[in-house]
């Protein structure tokens, strides 16, 4: 019997494709396109949002818009890259006027956001707001009271709660405690168990 052993690239790229024909929820009726994720297969750091918005339903990337260049300065500000992380969302096709997905539409995507963190195996995963956030940990409350904070996710994966950039952006002020200065300390905490797993990894 031949086994074909696939690389961790293929896999994903196999999934994509059965993501960019997906027809299991409403949402296909009205994207662009599908926005299956992107980034490193071998990634230690993911980030899991909620979904495509405008601009990336145009441009097939997730985080693309204006949330995504703030996202952009976030990973900037410790050094990390976006091509080191995967950066994908809980449902991969753009809700109508970007409401927040429905229950059952996350339920029929999930396939999707679970084989992609079985594939890259992550050691962390940092869940952007609310909607990931109650994905991955639905009984940990709401995302004011778990950001920050480490959870132990299936027995291996470490999952840190953030605030979604898209609120960062209504919420502009970076004074004391608020929710721009508290994610700019969030950012430094997941830079640093990142950067020692990586040390860690590399044999250092
Ligand atoms: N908001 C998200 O949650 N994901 C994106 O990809 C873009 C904006």
């Amino acid at each position: 019997m031949m086994v074909e052993v696939l690389k961790k690239e293929e896999l994903l790229d196999r999934i994509s494709q059965k993501c960019k024909s997906c027809s299991l929820c409403p949402l296909h009726g009205g994207r662009i396109q599908a926005v299956f994720g992107e980034g490193n297969p071998d990634a230690i750091l993911m980030f899991v949002g909620e979904g495509p918005g405008a601009d990336e339903d145009r441009l097939g990337r997730p985080f693309v818009g204006k949330a995504g260049q703030l996202f952009d300065r976030i990973l900037a500000s410790v050094g990390i890259s976006r091509s080191e992380v995967y950066i994908t969302n809980v449902v991969k096709c753009r809700p109508p006027n970007n409401r927040v997905p429905t229950t059952e539409e996350m339920s029929a995507c999930r396939p999707f956001l679970d084989a992609q963190i079985a594939i890259i195996n992550p050691r962390i995963i940092v869940t952007l707001g609310s909607t990931s956030t109650k994905a991955l940990l639905p009984s940990a409350g709401s995302i004011t009271k778990v950001r920050g904070r480490w959870f132990d996710w299936r027995g291996g994966i470490r999952v840190f709660p953030m605030f979604h950039p898209s609120f960062l952006l209504r919420n502009p002020a970076f004074t004391p405690g608020s929710p721009k200065s508290l994610t700019w300390e969030d950012i430094k905490e997941v830079s640093r168990v990142y950067k020692k797993l990586k040390e860690d990894a590399e044999g250092r």
